[in-house]
């Protein structure tokens, strides 16, 4: 029904204005990156921008994968450019980034996944920008564990990886992804002693006891940051929305979420898992 469909006013933000997005969208220009903020549409993106923060997205702007509720292009991508983790060390740089977030296109081509790429971009951001603290949110390694060790071994403060969805609905959201192994992707990571940290996307059809019970998988795969926002389709081609959650629920899933032992909750409609990131720096890491 239209109504269904209609978005209800608690999503209703400004359009992207002012002199520092403006600023940080003509560096983003001139150094040529790609952000999700851009790609994803991001309903935050004046917000943000306009506080000096962008989600950096290296390794080109083609995916190997399909995921339905993504407004990225999937192909076969292009050689990469050995080049970019210099300039998105010298965007951050010239940005005054003080807290940065960087992710990427899944590369299930390459034999490392990317790793290396990741590698030396979290290296020379650490390098040109000492105080910077940086989230890596990284793409699923499909069981390249030498990858992931690769990729979070530079210094960030935070390793996220998105589970994006419960787990019945993971055929029809990220058809090339496996529940099973996201959540040992995030007990890896917490095994190499990382501050580990997701997102899951709300309105896709998933029921309440499914959102607990990812909760409860993740408590016991070692998670210590959890974000829950409301799912926005980005093109008439790409998922539904299924539901609006509305504040209120939002709120009692915080609440679940902190009562089954997760550290961090950030729960509301407008949540991406880059928003508020600069506060999940200094989350205690859960042994
Ligand atoms: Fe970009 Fe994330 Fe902010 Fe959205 S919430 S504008 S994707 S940094
Ligand atoms: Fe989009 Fe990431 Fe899925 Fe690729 S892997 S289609 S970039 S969500």
């Amino acid at each position: 029904t239209p109504e269904r469909k209609r978005k209800p006013d608690w999503l209703r933000v400004k359009l992207p204005t002012g002199p520092d997005y403006l600023r940080v969208r003509q560096l983003v220009d001139t150094h040529k990156l790609h952000t999700i903020c851009e790609s994803g549409n991001c309903p935050n993106m004046g917000e943000c921008w306009g506080a000096g923060t962008a989600t950096f997205m290296i390794l080109g702007n083609v995916c190997t994968r399909s995921c339905t509720f993504c407004a990225v292009a999937t192909g076969r991508p292009n050689e990469y450019d050995t080049d970019e983790p210099r300039r998105v060390a010298e965007a951050i740089r010239l940005m005054k980034v003080q807290h940065a977030v960087i992710t990427s296109v899944n590369r299930d081509e390459l034999k490392d996944r990317g790793a290396e790429i990741w590698y030396q971009t979290v290296r020379m951001v650490k390098e040109t920008s000492p105080e910077t603290t940086i989230e890596t949110l990284i793409p699923d390694v499909k069981g390249n564990w030498d990858a992931l060790f690769r990729m979070v071994e530079a210094g960030q403060e935070v390793v996220s990886h998105n589970m994006e969805t419960v787990e019945r609905l993971y055929r029809g959201v990220r058809p090339q992804a496996r529940y099973s192994r996201s959540l040992e992707q995030t007990l890896r990571t917490k095994e190499l002693g990382k501050r580990t940290k997701t997102g899951i996307m709300l309105g896709l059809g998933e029921t309440t006891d499914e959102v607990h019970k990812a909760m409860d998988d993740l408590v016991e795969h070692g998670l210590d940051i959890l974000t829950l926002g409301q799912y926005l389709q980005p093109t008439k081609m790409h998922h539904e929305v299924l539901e609006w959650i509305t504040p209120d629920q939002f709120e009692k899933y915080k609440e679940e979420g902190l009562r089954r032992g997760i550290a961090y909750v950030e729960a509301g409609p407008l949540v991406r898992s880059s928003y508020h990131a600069e506060r999940h720096v200094n989350v205690p890491i859960t042994p």
